[in-house]
């Protein structure tokens, strides 16, 4: 999405967790805590993948999308659809994007990025594609 800014991935904090669970340093049932709202959240609103649990390898993986800011109000913390998130990212002025991959079968459960959405990204800070790929854009950056 063109709009998502300061990026922050997981991944590796990921794979230590599931490297402990694979040496015995931590046992699953630790990892595998997804509370039943958010596993409701994974049913009604994540977004399934085809990426196997990498705890029982029984199920997908479904990314559930946590989206938080001052203006969502009383629906701040609320999950979104991945479809919705465009919307919001239009709407919205600024918002903090949590994304959480699920495991319906075994509640695995770990954060894998968040970021930040909204129309502010597409404000002066960050300039438009073609100031940067166009063949005169030294021509133009010049005369700014
Ligand atoms: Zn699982």
């Amino acid at each position: 999405m063109r709009t998502q800014r300061q990026v922050v991935d997981y991944s590796l904090q990921r794979r230590a967790v599931l490297r402990d669970v694979r040496d015995g340093r931590i046992s699953a049932l630790e990892v595998c805590d997804a509370s039943p709202y958010l596993k409701n959240a994974a049913t009604f609103h994540g977004e399934p993948t085809d990426e196997r649990c990498p705890i029982c390898r029984r199920d997908n993986v479904t990314l559930v999308h946590y989206v938080y800011g001052d203006e969502l109000k009383q629906s701040a913390g609320q999950a979104h659809k991945a479809a919705e998130l465009s919307v919001l990212a239009m709407t919205l002025r600024e918002c903090q994007v949590f994304v959480v991959e699920v495991c319906r079968s075994c509640s695995w459960n770990h954060l894998i990025e968040r970021y930040l959405l909204g129309r502010d990204a597409l404000g002066d800070d960050e300039p438009p594609m073609q100031w940067k790929t166009g063949s005169d854009s030294h021509v133009r950056e010049g005369r700014r």
